[in-house]
């Protein structure tokens, strides 16, 4: 199988691709990254010389550019997670987060339906996320009949695209999966999300910003997890579905951080209540949705996949490497 995954040199995308390029010797799997700012090749280092594995750098802006890959390559299957992917730059900059996240998507989804015409046995599998269904008050969780209610221009980027291949599907019948997952940490996230910030500041003995009062709820899950549930759900998932993937591992910001602390303070050999003396409360993010939660019982039920990674795991192995890695 010629398999196009984009956004290959993103955090997610990095442990995807190495993940299937080693997983999978049998497909010949082409990484199609524009390589931002969130980009890294040396997350690939380890499988950039494999003989199934190609990087190609393009950008889903272009669409000349993503329609000769997809026929050169021969693609058949397609795991779309290219993206910007920061909800603060969103609010700061919003036109670029249309331009990938809507346009990007929407250049990916018509050179593919050019290229496989009306062949069925492809399929474009789109990696979205749980801030597509909004806030949820202090109860409840998003499921998959959930309304759609975005709210930070990131959010609303990827929901319109989330609706742009369902409308491929339902107009054109392109086979399509869409998976939205809630908040991911592991090794080689970009430093300016919540996890690898706080290790930073801790690292430098600088202020750990958290907004507001600390009390936003996000569901965690480790990356590792995120990726046994995409190579699951793009093998075994069902055409037009679409799945939640979640850690059911909730967690305010100010747990967050003081996980992280409790946890720099044992590795540093610090007395317990050290670095939580650096957590400082600064003004709240405009449109900051309170909580989201996950109900992953559909992916749990069908297709038999669980999160793997404890919190304290998790975090201990985040940890480690950002204590390794500059
Ligand atoms: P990331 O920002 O680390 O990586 C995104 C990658 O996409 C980068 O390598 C970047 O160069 C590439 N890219 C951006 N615009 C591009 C364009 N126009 N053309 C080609 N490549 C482009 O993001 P991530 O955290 O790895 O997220 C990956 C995907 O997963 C995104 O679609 C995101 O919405 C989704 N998601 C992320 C999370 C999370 O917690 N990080 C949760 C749920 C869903």
């Amino acid at each position: 199988m010629n398999l196009l995954i984009t956004g290959g040199a993103g955090f997610i995308g990095a442990h995807l691709v190495r993940h299937m390029v080693q997983k999978y010797p049998q497909y010949r799997i082409v990484n199609l990254d524009a390589l931002t700012y969130a980009a890294d090749l040396n997350r690939l280092v380890e499988v950039a010389d494999a003989p199934n594995y190609r990087f190609v750098e393009a950008d889903l802006t272009d669409f000349e550019a993503v329609q000769k890959i997809v026929l050169e390559y021969k693609i058949e299957a397609v795991i779309h997670l290219a993206a910007e992917s920061h909800v603060d730059r969103s609010i700061s900059g919003p036109l670029v987060f249309g331009q990938s996240n809507i346009m990007g998507t929407l250049h990916l989804l018509e050179a593919c339906r050019n290229t496989w015409q009306n062949d069925k046995k492809h399929l474009f599998y789109h990696i979205s996320t749980d801030e597509v269904y909004g806030a949820l008050g202090a109860e409840g969780v998003f499921s998959v009949d959930s309304p759609y209610d975005p709210h930070s221009p990131y959010s609303a980027s990827k929901a319109a695209a989330d609706h742009l291949v369902r409308a491929y599907g339902t107009t054109y019948g392109l086979p399509y999966i869409i998976s939205n997952c809630s908040n991911n940490y592991g090794p080689g996230q970009h430093r300016e999300k919540l996890i690898p910030l706080l290790i930073d500041h801790l690292k430098h003995n600088k202020p750990l910003p958290i907004y507001g009062d600390g009390s936003h709820v996000r569901d965690w899950l480790f990356v590792a997890d995120h990726v046994t549930a995409m190579d699951v759900i793009f093998h075994k998932g069902e055409s037009g579905q679409t799945y939640l993937i979640g850690g059911q591992c909730e967690k305010t910001n100010l747990e967050v951080a003081q996980s992280v602390c409790d946890a720099y303070d044992r590795k540093m050999g610090q007395p317990a209540g050290t670095a939580r003396k650096l957590i400082t409360f600064v003004e709240d993010r405009p449109g900051h949705d309170h909580r989201y939660a996950i109900d992953p019982s559909l992916l749990e039920d069908r297709l038999g996949w669980q999160a793997q990674t404890p919190w304290e795991a998790g975090l201990e192995t985040t940890l480690n490497w950002y204590l390794k890695n500059n």
